[in-house]
């Protein structure tokens, strides 16, 4: 069994652990109110005084925080201690706009190490392990993020930073890489490009990998632990709380357990805003417990998942998360029928012809949405006559009708077409531009 890095908090027994949310929440609330004004206006809209929460039982008089909150308090506004007290700044990739802005003070930075120590604990990382941190280093929560983990666990850490791919092959041969940090899709394209070397799992001493940071699915998960010989686990976090490692998987993979001692997840109806009944699906949302520099009451991360509350086999009792389908801002509707990347890829990854890449194009003519899909045959297949493609486009073709209700046009692509991505990959061009940014 993998060492448990914090048991008093992993395991804690489920009364024990509300009740030290709740004094968490409580001092939380108060520090919010008399520092923040902008939780101050928001509370005293609702009419809701820092008094009026005794516990987690009364989480839902506060208000919801949105990332339109953040954009309009950017870069500073939420935060809670002056400038003096903070140690760093990390700002999420933000598409659109303004990025968001995450404040650290020497507290919060430690308490994301450990936060990511439990994951990577997971895996037994400690001295003597070279831990490959192939995030992005940069403003973007990945790769500081993954590399405090190992630094906290004493292990080696291999700053490589994600791309560069060879090198990156390269080093973890020669150096003896034995657990990488990436997102999922940038281990595929590892993977890739191994195989492209002439290189094989067995020239590696790689036993463990930590994913994150964008929705992936069993499929991919098979797939990359298939190709690198080692035990895939998924790492999940957002900027607005640290960066990754707000949760993270055990051995058993069934779930990803939230550190709740620093983190209160509760999962809502995006429409009402209420909460759902016990274990059913929705958006989550987080209050964060311990942080300083930037608390977040409420925080709606579009995030859609459900709960686990039965205990682990592990012996943790943390909550679990199911696998996240994706954000409620990446669901495409698609002649009326609600789509997710993830379902597809879920599809695709059935289908060992097709490599696990894929490309999503939506569009509108003639008043009708159009979907495209562009898929890749795995080298042994691939054909550039349609003639031979037939046979593979018609499974694929019924089976997404079956499961997502909508007909895709599907096109073949010869393999290594798809752009591959070193950070979070894009699987979606909408074109139809029915996003309002508000
Ligand atoms: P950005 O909003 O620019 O993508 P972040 O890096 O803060 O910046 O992204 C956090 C989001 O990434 C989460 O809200 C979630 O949607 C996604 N994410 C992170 N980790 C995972 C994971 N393990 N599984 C699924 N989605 C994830
Ligand atoms: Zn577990």
């Amino acid at each position: 069994m993998p060492r448990i890095y914090n048991p008093e908090m992993e395991c804690m027994d489920r009364e024990s652990m509300r009740k030290l949310q709740s004094e968490r929440l409580v001092a939380t609330v108060k520090r919010c109110y008399e520092t923040v004004p902008f939780y101050k206006r928001k509370m005293d809209e609702l009419g809701v005084k820092p008094e009026d929460i005794r516990g987690v039982e009364d989480i839902t008089k506060l208000p919801f925080t949105t990332k339109y909150d953040l954009r309009d308090e950017y870069p500073f506004g939420l935060q809670a201690v002056p400038m003096e007290k903070i140690r760093r700044i990390h700002a999420s990739s933000g598409t659109t706009g303004k990025p968001v802005v995450a404040t650290y003070t020497e507290a919060d930075l430690d308490m994301w190490a450990e936060c990511v120590a439990r994951v990577m604990s997971v895996g037994d990382v400690g001295p003597g392990d070279v831990v490959q941190v192939s995030y992005g280093y940069g403003l973007f929560t990945g790769g500081l993020g993954a590399h405090s983990g190992a630094e906290k666990l004493g292990a080696i850490q291999l700053p490589t930073s994600a791309g560069n791919s060879k090198k990156q092959l390269m080093l973890m041969k020669d150096f003896g890489t034995t657990a990488i940090a990436c997102t999922p899709s940038y281990a595929l394209r590892l993977a890739e490009v191994m195989t492209e070397m002439g290189m094989s799992a067995r020239d590696l001493k790689l036993r463990v990998g930590f994913f994150g940071a964008e929705p992936w699915t069993w499929g991919i998960r098979r797939e990359i632990e298939k190709r690198f010989g080692i035990k895939a686990i998924d790492i999940y976090g957002l900027t607005e709380m640290c960066g990754p490692g707000v949760g993270g998987e055990c051995e058993y993979q069934d779930g990803t357990h939230v550190w709740e001692d620093m983190f209160l997840p509760e999962i809502i109806d995006p429409d009402t805003l209420k909460p759902v009944h016990q274990g059913e699906e929705g958006e989550l949302v987080f209050t964060s417990l311990c942080k300083e520099g930037m608390p977040m009451i409420r925080y709606r991360t579009r995030d859609l998942t459900h709960l686990i509350y039965e205990k682990c086999l592990c012996g943790r009792t943390a909550v679990r998360l199911g696998k996240i389908l994706g954000r409620s801002d990446d669901m495409l509707i698609i002649r009326g029928v609600n789509v997710f990347p993830s379902q597809i890829e879920t599809v695709l990854t059935e289908f060992p012809v097709f490599t696990p890449q894929y490309f999503i194009t939506v569009d509108r003519k003639d008043n009708e949405d159009t979907f495209d899909l562009d898929v890749e045959l795995r080298n042994e297949y691939f054909s550039p006559n349609p003639a031979k493609q037939m046979p593979y486009i018609k499974p694929l073709y019924d089976r997404i009708v079956s499961m997502v209700g909508i007909k895709p046009n599907i096109h073949i692509l010869p393999p290594g077409t798809i752009e591959r991505s070193s950070g979070k990959a894009k699987h979606v061009n909408d074109k139809r531009n029915l996003k309002d940014w508000k």
